[in-house]
């Protein structure tokens, strides 16, 4: 038996990473973890935590408006991007450290530098340091996507804009998913006066039609002028800020452009070919449903792999792999119905089947209930926004196998209700169900 250095080598302490490393240092292994930038990955520095704080910070400027109608006088209420900026800096900071200090307390060894793949089990670091391993995990993530158009490198991307100087008091926010939704709510929120100019004709694409339909309509009620049908091809500097020049011929001047354009797997500098691993054409690792690569000593998780990129998933694949290397439990993980949410204002509560995608799957044998209102919440604030609930159910037993949510508290509503399409419910056990009242979601049992 070769004599390793290590028994594990992760690359990336992100959320699988950190997952996988802490539970096989537990295990008494010798486990190493490196990391170029912050412990914690893109959820934990530039991703989900500090985009949730974002969210309630700009969910504040409206409560304070809608709170008028209940009676609350806040008329010199203002908004200091740098208080909420750099609060939020000092939670990823506290995080960040909790991250490393997991690793360091349950024994594994933190190297903060990039590290890259020189053959199946060695491991080069930046310091020019070589070390070896019996298994290699890598778990590196994603980086932005920026298109190759002229003057890109004028905007910015989702990483820069949790460490804006100042806030701008125009901006201009490119794509039509996650990001460019969920910021475009963020920016005018705070107060930027935001454009989200999409390619296509409805935003997030992939959801439920009813859910991308409400979503577009909705985004002007909190102050974004949503642009379909147009892509950025050129961005230019001008006296006043930045123009930006679109495929159908229009342009806009703005103070900031923001791109978020997607994200791709951070594989082209890993050294992946040195160990004979395999990517597909996104730059995605190939792997196997038990997360192993084409070497057979290296295994990877989450975002780099492409499968489903969130963070509960790469977690949920860093412990099948401990499984399945360690504990002689081999597993994989099961991608189905996966609950997940858009923390658009307001935002969106999604799992299983959409209604395309089951019509696709079980024809003419499915059965849809909907129902679109507005909350009680907004009726004495006088906001305009309406939510929608929608079920959908196959067979003649009518198994639940989607449900898709828009309004307040819907991600919160997601989470449980994602338990009744694991559990095989039917539409007769939400028929059971007695309704919470009044709720927003006492309506999904009382379709
Ligand atoms: P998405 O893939 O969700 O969206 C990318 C958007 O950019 C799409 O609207 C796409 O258009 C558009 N686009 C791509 N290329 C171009 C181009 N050349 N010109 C114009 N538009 C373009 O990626 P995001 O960056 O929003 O998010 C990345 C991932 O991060 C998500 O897939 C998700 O997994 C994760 N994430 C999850 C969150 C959550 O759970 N709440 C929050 C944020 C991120 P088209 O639709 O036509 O392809």
């Amino acid at each position: 038996m070769p004599d390793y250095d290590f028994d594990l080598f992760v690359i990336g302490a992100g959320s699988g990473g950190v997952r996988a490393g802490r539970m096989v240092a537990q295990l008494g292994k010798r486990v190493a973890v490196a990391e170029e930038s912050r412990p914690g990955g893109t959820c934990v520095v530039r991703g989900c935590v500090p985009k949730k704080y974002l969210v309630y910070g700009a969910e504040y400027g409206a409560a304070i408006e809608a709170s008028k109608k209940y009676g609350w006088e806040t008329d010199n209420a203002k908004f200091d991007w740098p208080t909420l900026r750099d609060a939020i800096q000092n939670e990823v900071s506290r995080l960040s450290a909790i991250y490393a200090n997991i690793l360091e307390k349950n024994g594994a060894t933190l190297f903060t530098e990039r590290a890259e793949i020189a053959d199946k089990h060695s491991i080069r670091l930046a310091s020019g340091k070589m070390v070896t391993a019996e298994t290699i995990l890598i778990a590196v993530g994603g980086r932005p996507y920026i298109p190759e158009i002229k003057g890109a490198e004028y905007a910015i991307m989702s990483d820069d804009a949790f460490l804006l100087e100042k806030l701008p008091e125009k901006a201009v926010i490119i794509g039509g998913g996650y990001i460019a939704s969920e910021f475009a709510g963020i920016f005018a929120g705070l107060g930027v006066r935001t454009t989200q100019v999409y390619r296509g004709d409805k935003l997030l694409r992939g959801f439920d039609d009813d859910v991308r339909k409400l979503v577009t309509d909705q985004q002007n009620l909190v102050g974004i002028d949503v642009k379909l049908g147009a892509s950025p091809i050129e961005i230019k500097k001008s006296a006043g800020g930045l123009i930006v020049s679109f495929d159908d011929g229009s342009k806009i001047g703005t103070e900031c452009v923001f791109m978020a354009t997607g994200r791709k797997p951070y594989t082209s500098t890993l050294g992946l070919e040195n160990a004979g691993i395999e990517v597909d054409k996104n730059g995605a690792i190939i792997v196997d449903e038990y997360s192993r690569t084409h070497a057979k000593n290296i295994y990877a998780v989450g975002d780099v792999t492409n499968r489903v990129n969130l963070t509960p998933v790469a977690i949920r694949e860093a412990m099948a792999f401990v499984d399945t290397v360690y504990k002689d439990t081999p597993r994989g993980y099961d991608h189905s119905d996966i609950a997940s949410a858009v923390f658009t204002r307001p935002p969106v509560g999604t799992v299983g089947l959409t209604e395309a995608q089951a019509r696709e799957k079980f024809g003419d044998d499915i059965k849809i209930y909907t129902t679109n209102f507005r909350p009680m919440k907004n009726i004495i604030a006088g906001k305009d926004q309406r939510c929608l609930m929608k079920l959908i159910t196959e067979g003649k037993n009518e198994r639940v196998i989607g449900i898709h949510l828009v309004g307040d508290d819907t991600p919160e509503i997601i989470q449980a209700l994602g338990i009744t399409i694991k559990g095989g419910l039917t539409k007769a056990d939400f028929d059971a169900t007695c309704a919470v009242h009044p709720t927003l979601a006492e309506e999904i049992v009382t379709l």
